[in-house]
């Protein structure tokens, strides 16, 4: 898929831009705090309808504004596309084409895009709940199914977390009323978990071969699933249906004592081992970096195979942070076939001299000029 134009208004420090004339490759230069990060993150809204960096849209309209717009036009393989998100303090709308989406789980995934930030080595180093937002983030934008059944999750599990609550100051346990929210959660926990597993399943294919090229053939990278019930491989749902149960009336009574639901897939995890040791703990930040570009390179392929288009690809702030080696391995792997979107602070600190029809756009306080 190609951009060929976006237009913002008073979205973050932008009051009203329209860009297009975009390349395969493009630069946006500028200093600290000018408007490059939220010029890129604007696209990726546009593909996933919320940003990598917050959960709270109210942070996208620019300040002292009422609502925001963001909109762009994307040549894919069949046909072109005109996409738009309106935020205000009311929520969020979503147009494909003109026409409001009643769903937004209909708009997410139109266009696809992969990010690569300074902060996704909390990917591989941070805590669990970052690991778990970057697998629902990317199966969500090439399965709007997932989306459904995470967000009936999600409600199931705050409806099922006040009721234990509830039992508990009243020192009362209806057991009826429990087996109604296993019954619910164990339905979209397990099509959640079954996802997740085989979404980890193809990235691994991806990631370990870039992984093994990135470090030259020394590097194994294994990924895995750490589910808080059942096996580890286990992908049938029948059998997934009744793991999640026994595990439920294990931990019964202490659920009534915490109040709070103890398995499940919001409680689990994906670790990420090299060569047998595990990358959280004993990689260096080297290869904690090099585990978590492997991942978006594998990602890109993963959502060709897919869906069978490339993502367009967002690098911010990253290219001057690797090393030459690894700077090149990134280029071959988009350039010609993934259009991209660059920031930089300087044009020396990255290796221009290799991108190919790339086309520079400078920003400063929220204007841009080519
Ligand atoms: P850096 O090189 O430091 O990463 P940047 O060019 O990527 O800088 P951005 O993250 O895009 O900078 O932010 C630019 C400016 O936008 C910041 O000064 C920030 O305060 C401002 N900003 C963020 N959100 C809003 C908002 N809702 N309304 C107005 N301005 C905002
Ligand atoms: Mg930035």
């Amino acid at each position: 898929m190609f951009i060929n134009q976006i237009s913002l208004q008073n979205y973050r420090n932008y009051e009203h831009i329209q860009l297009d004339s975009f390349s395969p490759v493009n630069l946006f230069i500028g200093q600290n705090a000018q408007g490059k990060t939220n010029l890129i993150e604007a696209l990726f809204v546009l593909a996933l309808s919320k940003s990598h960096r917050t959960n709270k849209d109210k942070e996208l309209i620019s300040f002292g504004a009422d609502n925001a717009r963001i909109a762009c036009e994307a040549e894919k393989k069949y046909g072109n596309v005109k996409l738009e998100l309106n935020f205000s303090s009311r929520g969020k709308k979503a147009k494909i084409n003109g026409l409001e989406q009643r769903k937004l789980s209909d708009f997410i995934g139109t266009i696809n895009a992969v990010m690569f930030a300074p902060e996704d080595l909390e990917i591989v180093k941070g805590s669990p709940g970052v690991r778990r937002r970057f697998l629902d983030m990317e199966i969500g934008q090439v399965q709007p199914s997932y989306l459904y059944h995470l967000q009936q999750y999600q409600k199931v599990l705050v409806q099922r977390n006040n009721y234990l609550k509830q039992s508990w100051s009243a020192g009362s346990k209806d057991a009826t009323m429990l087996d109604i929210w296993n019954e619910q959660l164990v339905e979209h926990g397990v099509k959640i978990v079954r996802k997740r597993k085989q979404f980890i399943h193809k990235l691994q294919g991806w990631a370990e071969n870039i992984h093994m090229g990135i470090t030259g053939g020394k590097e194994k990278l294994v990924l895995s699933y750490v589910p808080s019930f059942g096996g580890v491989e286990e992908e049938d749902e029948a059998v997934l249906f009744e793991q999640f149960m026994i595990k439920l009336s294990q931990v019964k009574e202490q659920e009534y004592r915490r109040g709070a639901t103890l398995a499940g897939p919001h409680r689990d995890d994906l670790t990420f081992h090299i060569n047998g040791n595990e990358a959280a703990v004993f990689g260096s930040q080297g290869q904690q970096r090099t585990t978590a570009l492997s991942l978006k390179l594998a990602e890109i392929e993963l959502i060709h195979e897919e869906i069978g288009e490339y993502p367009i690809l967002l690098l911010d702030d990253v290219l001057s942070e690797l090393d030459p080696y690894r700077q090149t391995q990134l280029i071959e792997t988009f350039q010609n076939k993934v259009q991209t979107f660059i920031t930089a602070t300087g044009i020396e600190s990255i290796n221009a001299g290799r991108l190919k029809e790339a086309q520079i756009f400078h920003v400063h306080q929220g204007h841009v000029e080519k």
